[in-house]
């Protein structure tokens, strides 16, 4: 582990960057202050930046590096793809026999469709949702983040005083350039983990609902767990008022069980969508679902196949990519037997049973929640259950950790400088990995409060 250098050339080239790009990167999440740090390769667990800086990664992608940075069985399968020639806007043998191993891993899943991004993935979903239903309406729950569809693109970081009631939230939408009203008019908000208040608003709404959108553990405020019982409650609520459920894997996808959360928590959803780790890097996304359901985006096939659809449309010139196939083929024959999901499992419970250790005889109230390798530290005194508990631990401002954050980096551990954030590691972290994590979080934290 090699210790800081300067960042110099991140610096500069962040200065070029500003010039060609807006805000100097090509996704608003990867700008920190005082500037991006610029990288030049990754490998295993590691990843360098342009100035020569070595660090262990527990950034590991927004969570896709489920394996580990160039790893072999994947980057093998994409090579070998590459010789075919096939790339993008082709079906093959191989686009087929990966949509039949999601089918074969996910617990609800009949059928499966890919597509370029997660942002895509739940955009198809809501749509077939609504297509299925004839409803327009969907749930989300505040704090959670589905991509930038303008539909869900709402109530994520929403600021308390413009909020509303903690049982029914107003819908804030998160960006300019929506129709806001048609945003706040048929999104609407509930509360994580209060089955009460999800099913009032799911009963008031019911005529005009076609799915309520949930990340079954809520890893866009950090790490918030599903309280025992709450996902089943959500899945017979929804059954019960005839409402389809989408489960968002797209963070806890093929983490917590090669089935995802549902297979962990054994609640099956109507619709389901999986991003990130699905291909261990590779950018490609899925819809699966059941087949009655999924079928409505299908073609009209009495039209012939470039005819008109028949319900909802599901199209893309770069879904089902056959390098990004190639890639989630091999990295879901990794994961299949379950092997990696243990790792990442027992990992993270060393992670937590060992910060507890620390916080205690530190007398600090630094915590860990996860699961399959995706986690967060929250400092707070208490179990944080929804957005508007975790938006208040560590002093409402993240200070602290901020703290720890950069103590770490001089140590040559990177995490992202970001309250309230999902941090992960891979197949390739080992036990050691963790330990020296540790070790470095025990040095680092009676500094943070000074
Ligand atoms: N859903 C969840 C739960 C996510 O965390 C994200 C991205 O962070 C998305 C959907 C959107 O995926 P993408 O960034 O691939 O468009």
């Amino acid at each position: 582990m090699a210790g800081m250098a300067s960042l110099n050339k991140s610096e500069q080239m962040f200065g070029r960057a500003c010039k060609v790009i807006p805000g100097g990167v090509h996704s608003n999440a990867r700008y920190i202050k005082p500037h991006p740090i610029f990288f030049s390769r990754a490998k295993g667990k590691r990843i360098w930046d342009i100035d020569g800086n070595e660090y262990v990664d527990y950034f590991v992608n927004h969570g896709a590096i489920v394996l580990g940075h160039t790893y072999q069985q994947v980057d093998e399968a994409v090579k070998k793809q590459m010789d075919t020639g096939l790339a993008a806007g082709y079906e093959s043998e191989l686009t087929v026999s990966t949509a039949e191993d999601l089918v074969r891993m996910i617990p609800h899943a009949e059928m499966a469709r890919f597509t370029g991004s997660g942002s895509d993935a739940v955009m198809s979903a809501i749509h077939i949702a609504r297509g299925y239903t004839g409803r327009k309406r969907i749930v989300k729950t505040e704090g959670a983040w589905h991509g930038t569809y303008d539909y869900v693109c709402a109530s994520y970081r929403p600021p308390l005083d413009g909020a509303g009631p903690e049982k029914t939230p107003h819908t804030v939408p998160e960006s300019a350039g929506f129709v806001h009203q048609d945003v706040t008019k048929n999104t609407l908000v509930a509360p994580f983990n209060d089955s009460g208040a999800m099913e009032k608003i799911i009963k008031r709404n019911k005529k005009d609902l076609a799915a309520v959108i949930i990340e079954p553990i809520m890893h866009n405020c950090g790490a918030i767990m599903p309280k025992e019982g709450y996902l089943q409650s959500v899945r017979e609520i929804t059954q019960d008022n005839d409402v389809l459920l989408i489960f968002d894997e797209v963070i806890t996808g093929f983490r917590g069980a090669p089935g995802g959360a549902q297979e962990y928590y054994n609640v099956e959803a109507d619709i389901s969508t999986f991003g990130k780790a699905i291909a261990n890097g590779y950018p490609i996304a899925a819809v699966v679902g059941k087949k009655e359901i999924l079928e409505v985006s299908g073609p009209d096939t009495k039209r012939g196949s470039t005819g008109g659809f028949g319900g909802v449309i599901f199209s893309g010139t770069f879904n089902a990519h056959h390098l990004a196939v190639a890639a989630c083929k091999a990295t879901m024959a990794e994961l299949r037997d379950g092997r990696v999901a243990e790792h990442l499992n027992r990992l993270t419970d060393k992670l937590r049973k060992s910060v507890e250790e620390i916080s205690t005889d530190l007398h600090s109230n630094m915590r860990v929640e996860g699961l399959g390798g995706e986690f967060t530290f929250y400092f707070s005194n208490h179990e944080v259950t929804n957005y508007r508990e975790a938006i208040s631990t560590d002093g409402g401002t993240g200070a602290r950790f901020l703290k720890l954050q950069k103590h770490l980096q001089d140590r040559g551990i990177r995490f992202l400088p970001r309250h309230i954030y999902h941090h992960g590691f891979s197949y390739l972290h080992t036990e050691k990995d963790i330990e020296e994590l540790v070790l470095a979080i025990r040095e680092s934290l009676p500094h943070l409060d000074s």
